[in-house]
């Protein structure tokens, strides 16, 4: 069975990175672009690993990353948050709410699959697609 990863992401580009990366990898992907509608996308989909960006509009990551660790149907899911800060206060702050792992952008194309794949496990369940 395919790894499911639910990715936030506001930013176009980094989403299809995200998402071709992972697709690639054989994870079955869905994504979210507003943050207004990522818990209903979450609970819906169950993911085995969110991938979180912080700077979203209306809601933040770190903001939506409390809300699930509150809710007992989402909280034991993995959530990898990925942010442009650089500071050692911001990871904290993300780390404290809640992230399992923490991956700065730019992202390096490895680290970031090897990260996912150290929450989620294989991604593609023991095959790897062609193309
Ligand atoms: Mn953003």
């Amino acid at each position: 069975m395919a790894k499911k990863v639910l990715i936030v992401e506001d930013n176009e580009l980094n989403l299809r990175l995200f998402r071709d990366l992972l697709e690639a990898h054989g994870a079955e992907v869905r994504t979210v672009r507003d943050a207004r509608e990522a818990l209903d996308a979450i609970r819906v989909f169950l993911p085995h690993l969110v991938i979180m960006d912080i700077q979203l509009p209306h809601i933040s990551g770190v903001e939506l990353i409390r809300m699930m660790k509150a809710d007992s149907l989402l909280e034991d899911i993995p959530v990898m948050a990925v942010t442009a800060y650089a500071g050692k206060g911001d990871e904290s702050r993300v780390r404290e709410a809640g992230a399992d792992s923490y991956v700065s952008k730019p992202i390096s194309v490895s680290r970031f699959v090897l990260a996912v794949e150290d929450l989620a496990g294989p991604l593609g369940g023991g095959f790897v697609r062609a193309g």
